[in-house]
């Protein structure tokens, strides 16, 4: 009998370690794609391509896809 309960104690320590870290690991997931959904995005004012602002090249005039269409557009 003092068998049976230890295992039982056991088998819930274990579930409930499994469901702390599936939901530890859903939260992290979900935060991730968060900041990337959050990420704003700015055309290029040469061609019109959106990207997220933290890869866009900022010249005088705006945003731009690449240094080659900033040059173009500002030389
Ligand atoms: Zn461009």
């Amino acid at each position: 009998m003092k068998f049976l309960l230890v295992f039982l104690i056991v088998l819930i320590v274990a579930w409930r370690w499994r469901t702390w870290r599936e939901t530890a690991h859903l939260e992290k997931k979900a935060s991730r794609v968060g900041s990337i959904s959050s990420a704003e995005m700015v055309p290029c004012q040469h061609c019109g391509l959106h990207l997220p602002i933290s890869e866009a090249v900022v010249g005088k005039l705006g945003p731009y896809c690449s240094n080659d269409h900033r040059l173009k557009v500002e030389p």
